[in-house]
């Protein structure tokens, strides 16, 4: 894709976080690989202002190459992409369930077999620590190891992907596990698949994900 392209899709899935519920004003943010580099949302623009121009370019070291004021996360979103070469585009979101989670600072276990979408069989939280700071940074590529997401100590959710629209669609799921994780503690004490299970529910999306 082209930067012009990336642009626009960094746009679109800003607008999409905010229309599912998963974003609201300032809060939260987007990168995505371009090239060698990393196109990132602005800070403090709310989403319904914010056009393609606003995108900010950044090398991979972080250092800025084109625009205005980066968001405030950009560390991290640098390095996970450092860190995990597989990955193209990184979410921040402060999505009401999976940030009600991280309020309560727990690791959401295997409580649905869909828990395997994330890369594993929890989703880890980080301990509570500033916004916008290397600390976090450090925090959250410890807990995203062998993941596509996890949860910052009551702050929100960070979810990845491959590319935008997958980053999105995990994102989606997180949010919906956070969501059935918080039900079955109100409604009593939630059945925990066990490693097991969550070994052969991995095997089988091998499986599940190819169409023919
Ligand atoms: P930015 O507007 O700087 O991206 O900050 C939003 C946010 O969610 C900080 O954690
Ligand atoms: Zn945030």
């Amino acid at each position: 894709m082209t930067e012009q392209q990336l642009r626009t899709s960094l746009l679109q899935i800003s607008r999409r976080m905010v229309e599912l519920g998963l974003n609201r004003g300032t809060a939260g943010n987007a990168s995505v690989r371009c090239g060698g580099d990393i196109l990132i949302t602005p800070s403090a623009l709310p989403v319904a202002e914010m056009t393609e121009r606003d995108m900010v370019l950044l090398d991979a070291d972080g250092k800025l190459l084109q625009g205005g004021k980066p968001s405030s996360e950009w560390r991290f979103h640098r390095d996970i992409l450092k860190a995990r070469p597989e990955i193209g585009g990184v979410l921040h979101m402060h999505s009401p369930f999976a940030t009600t989670i991280a309020c309560l600072g727990k690791d959401v276990p295997a409580v649905h077999y869909h828990i395997a979408i994330a890369g594993g069989d929890s989703i880890r939280c980080t301990p509570y620590t500033i916004f916008g700071e290397q600390n976090l940074s450090d925090l959250a590529l410890e807990a995203l190891c062998d993941r596509k997401a996890c949860l910052l100590g009551n702050h929100g959710m960070i979810a990845l992907g491959k590319d935008l629209a997958e980053a999105l669609s995990v994102a989606h799921e997180v949010e919906y596990l956070c969501e059935i994780y918080w039900r079955t503690l109100q409604a009593g004490e939630p059945r925990i698949l066990t490693a097991q299970q969550m070994h052969e529910v991995q095997e089988k999306f091998v499986g599940y994900k190819k169409r023919s």
